[in-house]
């Protein structure tokens, strides 16, 4: 089943929603603004070509990279390296860095492509046809988001 994560308009907040077929609308539960929302029956199918909240065609595609842990694990490293600087063993104070280098390969290799709607910054996980989401491409972004140009799910080459 296709996961929904919209942002919020009015305040920011992540609301986590599956497509059910008399889901017309959500609620955030942070702020209370109610969110129309408009499934067809390819997202129950995990097909993702139309935004339910913005009715866009437009998506790029990204690891599912979880930032806040990213930099938890880079701040403890790098304590964890000075830490060592300053025992007798200062030569290995690049270790938790190498362990950190390993550690982010594997997990990074691990990690599910979601996509994300230019226009809303609606995140899809479970999408089934991920292999037809491009990867993020900065002009079509800029336009979309600074002109309102609409591609129709048409991804722009050079
Ligand atoms: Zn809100
Ligand atoms: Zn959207």
């Amino acid at each position: 089943m296709m996961e929904i994560t919209l942002t919020c308009t009015e305040c920011g907040s992540g609301i986590s929603i599956a497509p059910t077929l008399d889901a017309k609308s959500c609620e955030c539960k942070i702020c209370g603004k109610e969110h129309n929302i408009y499934f067809t029956p390819e997202h129950f199918d995990g097909v993702l070509k139309d935004c339910p909240c913005c009715q866009r065609q437009d998506f790029y595609k990204q690891k599912d990279f979880n930032r806040k842990l990213g930099v938890t694990l880079f701040v403890t490293a790098a304590l964890l390296s000075v830490w060592i600087f300053m025992s007798p063993y200062a030569p290995y104070a690049v270790a938790p860095f190498l362990v950190l280098y390993v550690f982010d390969f594997i997990l990074f290799r691990k990690l599910k492509p979601i996509g994300i709607c230019y226009k809303c910054n609606t995140i899809f996980r479970n999408v089934t046809n991920i292999q037809d989401i491009h990867d993020f491409n900065h002009e079509m972004n800029d336009r979309i988001v600074y002109s309102d140009h609409d591609f129709k799910g048409e991804h722009l080459d050079h």
